[in-house]
């Protein structure tokens, strides 16, 4: 059976930074699930899909088909074919996909397609809900968390490094937004699975939460 590692948490802790080095240290594969998340976004954005109606929403969905893979230690997103992995991270997807993501037929879209990634191979995911609903029976479980100022420092840093100048303070709006957005939402909420290790890496480097994680996947 293929082993499947989870890592749900707040927007900016740390998920796909940490979850990219341990994939490349065990040799599994790493899923962003945020990503399609923010691809489907874009679509929707480009198309000026504005309605909730559902009929809508699916039929827009019929129209996207997405992919990942895996590019060293980066990761490519596309959607109907186009790379858009740097363009999903732009603020303007960064301030809708929180609202477009709790939508039901979106979710039913994004949840089958990682279940079907999730069927043949060993991965890491990260996301709001995969050690929830979208592999309950993952073998390891770890829920992120960190204070939100370190969140937002982080944040803003990786964003500068790109050329992108945001202020930190949008930077934090979005971050407290979507939090409020992912864990109040009707749709499987974001919300720590039961049976995950808890971690707040405001005072970890990177190296520091990959051992603390690496104890857990050793027991
Ligand atoms: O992980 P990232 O911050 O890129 O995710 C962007 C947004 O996508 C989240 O704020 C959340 O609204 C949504 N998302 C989700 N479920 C996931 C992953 C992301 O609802 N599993």
């Amino acid at each position: 059976h293929n082993f499947i590692i989870a890592i749900d948490g707040y927007s900016a802790c740390g998920k796909s930074t940490v979850a990219k080095l341990l994939a490349s240290k065990l040799n599994f594969l790493f899923v962003d699930s945020g990503a399609l998340y923010r691809a489907v976004t874009l679509f929707f954005i480009e198309n000026n899909v504005e309605s909730a109606d559902p009929y809508t929403i699916q039929e827009s969905l019929n129209r996207i088909t997405l992919a990942q893979t895996a590019d060293g230690l980066e990761t490519l997103t596309f959607l109907n074919e186009r790379d858009v992995s740097s363009v999903i991270r732009q603020m303007e997807v960064s301030n809708r996909v929180s609202k477009v993501s709790a939508l039901r037929e979106v979710r039913q879209f994004i949840v089958n397609k990682l279940q079907e990634i999730g069927r043949s191979q060993n991965l890491i995911m990260d996301g709001r809900d995969i050690g929830t609903v979208v592999f309950p029976n993952a073998h390891l479980k770890i829920f992120m968390d960190a204070r939100p100022e370190v969140r937002a420092r982080r944040r803003y840093a990786e964003l500068l490094a790109k050329g992108e100048h945001i202020s930190l303070s949008e930077i934090m709006d979005n971050l407290l937004l979507r939090d409020r957005q992912d864990t109040t939402r009707e749709e499987s909420p974001l919300v720590q699975a039961h049976d995950a290790y808890y971690v707040d890496t405001s005072d970890l480097t990177e190296e520091e939460v990959l051992a603390v994680i690496a104890t857990r996947y050793g027991e």
